[in-house]
């Protein structure tokens, strides 16, 4: 993987930069949008590990000058988006009340360091998880949780340029936001641009409203939690999809299909067959069948990436 080396200037602002490594494809490699503002400095989300957190920031240098990130923003608790905080020392961790009451829902660094390295091989999690988070070094970083949460909304300011933070979730986490600066709005991973998302709380209903709200806002730019910055029209196209999986999976709910032959029907090649990561269907559909069986507790994470890895390897 190779990490970009400059932070890219959001068209049309004086203020916004996102760090964008190749996201589309892969796992964990997530944006992070950064609001540099007369003396002051923030960043939405970090990196998934030390290396890739220091790759950023010196990506930054030339921008930052001596400024110091006084705000960090996590649009969820994933460590694709935070494992990289503890890089900013001093900074003020900023996330949803919600999100930080789950928070030992989720795998330290350390814990996915094991997670990796020592499920065995030869299962198909095991395989999935060497194939596709073997690249990066949990061991590097250090679980760094936020230092002040809200709830609904919160707004804040970076320089003269204010960000304007919503609750969204429950939705792809149960503590989601999407940031809002202007006309450019981070959606977190509400939105994955080039792939099949992978949605961990749910219902789909709910990620629908939550990319809805963001059109709402009638963005000019809209930066996604993996792939490409882009305009509204590919966020509405992405609504499309979404509307078409969750009717697509409503309806084999209804006629008493399983979950497997429900993803033997729905992964077909012709169904976008542009997006990548085809395997996260399964993770949609189990949490959508989850949440129309009425269950009580999830699937967790590891279940559902047990059952994507076991149709990726079918
Ligand atoms: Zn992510």
């Amino acid at each position: 993987m190779i990490l970009p080396t400059q932070l890219t200037a959001v068209p049309g602002t004086d203020s916004l930069y996102v760090w964008n490594p190749e996201g589309a494809g892969r796992w964990g490699y997530a944006n992070c949008l950064w609001v540099i503002s007369g003396p002051d400095a923030a960043v939405i989300d970090t990196p998934y590990d030390g290396p890739t957190t220091e790759a950023m920031i010196a990506a930054a240098k030339p921008l930052l000058g001596d400024r110091t990130v006084r705000t960090v923003v996590n649009t969820h608790a994933n460590g694709d988006h935070t494992f990289g905080n503890h890089l900013f020392p001093g900074a003020e961790i900023i996330a949803t009340r919600v999100g930080h009451e789950h928070l030992h829902h989720e795998p330290t660094p350390q814990q996915m360091h094991a997670l990796v390295h020592q499920t065995p091989p030869d299962v198909p999690l095991g395989r999935y998880l060497r194939e596709h988070f073997g690249g990066f070094d949990f061991s590097s970083a250090r679980l760094t949780p936020p230092t002040w949460t809200f709830s609904g909304r919160h707004t804040f300011a970076v320089g003269d340029t204010e960000v304007e933070l919503y609750e969204v979730g429950p939705a792809h986490h149960v503590g989601d936001l999407v940031a809002r600066i202007g006309d450019v709005v981070c959606t977190g991973d509400v939105f994955f641009h080039g792939d099949h998302p992978s949605h961990w709380a749910g219902p789909l209903q709910n990620v629908i409203d939550a990319c809805e709200l963001v059109l709402g806002f009638n963005p000019r730019v809209v930066v996604p939690g993996h792939g490409r910055p882009t305009d509204p029209a590919a966020l509405e196209a992405h609504l499309v999809y979404l509307r078409a999986v969750q009717h697509a999976v409503r309806q084999r709910h209804e006629g008493g299909l399983t979950m497997e032959k429900a993803m033997e029907d729905l992964a077909r090649p012709e169904f976008y067959p542009d997006l990548g990561l085809p395997e996260r269907l399964m993770i949609l559909i189990s949490m959508e069948y989850s949440h129309l069986d009425g269950h009580a507790t999830a699937p967790t994470v590891l279940e559902l990436a047990g059952r994507a890895a076991a149709w990726s390897y079918r």
